[in-house]
């Protein structure tokens, strides 16, 4: 006893406070400190600083006399306070500048990471393995699966195959408003939250931090019970048509049948075992089809731990990387997420659904928001923290590899092999928005020209030398070549106004 404990604001679960997996000792006091500094150095969506703080003081409240809860200006401050230069210990922070921080201080103590299947040793051994090859993720895939005996007969996978992507692009049914699946698990506020709501309040009234969107009624899990209960109603309701439509975008049907589990993941509050174990029985016992169990094992043990590693691996400079040598800033209209500046119907959506909850699955991020911040040439470290700041599950770790590596392919390639971006007709095959719309997805010059296409044949040309060295790019940069209306689409596109 004597040696606190401290607890970012992302550790919130019980794994993080575990003696028998490296944690503290069952009697060391916790310490928690909420940091104002970190709201004023950006414009955070309002719905993701009420669910961190409000995650924050419910952990306290549920630990009881055995944390001390610090609200002060800076981290330093708080542990000064706190602790003054007495031990403490930390599981291994989640960003770069945190571990820098942390590892500053002679008084702390750093544990390893929790909150990922496999640990920084094992992703070494792993990768260290491949020698020069490149570091697929396909590959930590399916040596993830097998190390941890997930959806394994044998040594083969469950199924005979590992991946079965391909029966999961199915276009969102035709006609249909919404999948018909039950909605997913809706948390009931209580006076915390109401709480961190007036704090909010009065520091936006003082001008002391700036917010933008929407914040209440919370939509995410805030304590382990709520995360639980959501994770519960994810596996027994909506994980069977997860698989097919993991894809699909329908505008009446924000979630589809996504978990919308990352925001409780990235706090600490589920741990990513516990969430594929359940998948994986869900499979077993016939209730749930192999591709929805399979895809969802892959979203969490293949992508989430690979992203986490990918960053570490990658160093702090990596956020930096910027390859194609993009620099526009980021236009006000986006940035406020005015949905009403754009007549893009797909474009204007997806915005006033981040306004109204700081969320959208993956393929708006990917394919609506990320792929525009591409083909407009905006800087990928502005888009990075962009996205950090709107989103609910935005953390670091996660934010620079997803936006950075996969989505602006500001990397050059370490992470993707190609660049993901499409003109409208992958949008249109894979939404609903383009019917109501008043461009259309063929057209790509004049009054109808939609926005994705003359952007798409625009960042080809702008980046044909490097583009047609890549062989899964050579075949489209070709296509440039059948456009006779290139000149007047480039020139169209110099004076794009939204
Ligand atoms: P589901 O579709 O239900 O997937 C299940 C889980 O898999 C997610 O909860 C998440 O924990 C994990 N997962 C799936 N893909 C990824 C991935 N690429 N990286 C990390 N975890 C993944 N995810 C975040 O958690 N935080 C972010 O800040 C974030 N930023 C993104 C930015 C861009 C540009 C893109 C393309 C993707 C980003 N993602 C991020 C990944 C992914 O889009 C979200 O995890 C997912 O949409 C969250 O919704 P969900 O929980 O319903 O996911
Ligand atoms: Fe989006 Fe283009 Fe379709 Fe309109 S036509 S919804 S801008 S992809």
């Amino acid at each position: 006893p004597g040696t606190h404990h401290w607890l970012f604001g992302d550790q919130l679960g019980p794994h993080f406070i575990d003696p028998a997996r490296g944690g503290p000792r069952r009697d060391a006091p916790l310490l928690m400190i909420e940091a104002r500094s970190v709201l004023r150095r950006r414009r955070f969506h309002r719905a993701k600083a009420h669910l961190i703080l409000s995650a924050m003081r419910h952990r306290a409240a549920e630990l009881g006399d055995r944390v001390r809860y610090v609200k002060a200006d800076t981290y330093r401050e708080g542990l000064r306070e706190a602790v003054g230069d007495a031990p403490v210990t930390v599981h291994h922070p989640t960003s770069h500048a945190a571990l820098a921080f942390v590892r500053s201080l002679p008084s702390v103590r750093v544990l390893p990471a929790r909150g990922f299947l496999v640990t920084h040793d094992e992703f070494k051994l792993w990768a260290d393995g491949r020698g020069s090859k490149h570091l697929r993720q396909e590959d930590f895939y399916r040596w993830v699966r097998q190390r941890h005996d997930l959806l394994m007969d044998g040594d083969q996978p469950a199924g005979g195959r590992w991946n079965l992507d391909h029966d999961n692009r199915r276009p969102p049914p035709r006609g249909a408003a919404d999948l018909g699946v039950p909605g997913p698990y809706r948390p009931r506020e209580s006076e915390i939250d109401d709480e961190v709501r007036a704090d909010l309040d009065r520091w936006s009234r003082d001008g002391d931090v700036e917010f933008v969107g929407e914040d209440g009624p919370r939509g995410f899990p805030a304590t382990r019970r709520e995360a639980l209960a959501a994770l519960d109603r994810f596996v027994e309701h909506r994980l069977p048509t997860f698989g097919a439509y993991e894809d699909a975008v329908l505008a009446g049907d924000a979630t589809m049948s996504h978990s919308l589990l990352s925001s409780s993941l990235n706090l600490g509050l589920l741990d990513p075992a516990e969430c594929a174990e359940r998948a994986e029985a869900r499979w077993r016992s016939g209730d749930v089809p192999l591709n929805s169990a399979e895809g969802f094992v892959r979203q969490i043990t293949g992508w989430r731990e690979y992203v986490w590693h990918v960053y570490w691996r990658f160093g702090a400079r990596y956020r930096e990387s910027n390859a194609l040598g993009h620099h526009e800033p980021l236009p006000a209209w986006f940035t406020d997420l005015s949905p009403d500046a754009t007549d893009a119907n797909c474009l204007s959506h997806v915005l006033r659904q981040v306004g109204a909850t700081g969320w959208t699955h993956h393929i708006p991020r990917l394919m609506i928001l990320g792929s525009l911040a591409l083909q407009r040439g905006w800087e990928p470290g502005a888009v990075t923290d962009w996205f950090h700041r709107s989103f609910v599950d935005g953390y670091d770790w996660v934010m620079v590899p997803n936006v950075v590596g996969m989505s602006q392919y500001a990397d050059g390639g370490r992470m993707t092999t190609k660049p993901y971006t499409s003109g409208g007709a992958y949008i249109n095959r894979m939404t609903d928005f383009c019917g109501p719309c008043r461009y259309k997805p063929t057209v790509r010059v004049g009054e109808d020209a939609c926005p994705f296409t003359a952007g798409y044949w625009n960042l080809l040309h702008r980046h044909r030398g490097r583009f047609e060295h890549n062989p899964r790019m050579t075949q489209a940069v070709r296509g440039l070549d059948r456009l006779a209306d290139l000149e007047e689409l480039l020139e169209q596109e110099r004076d794009r106004k939204d």
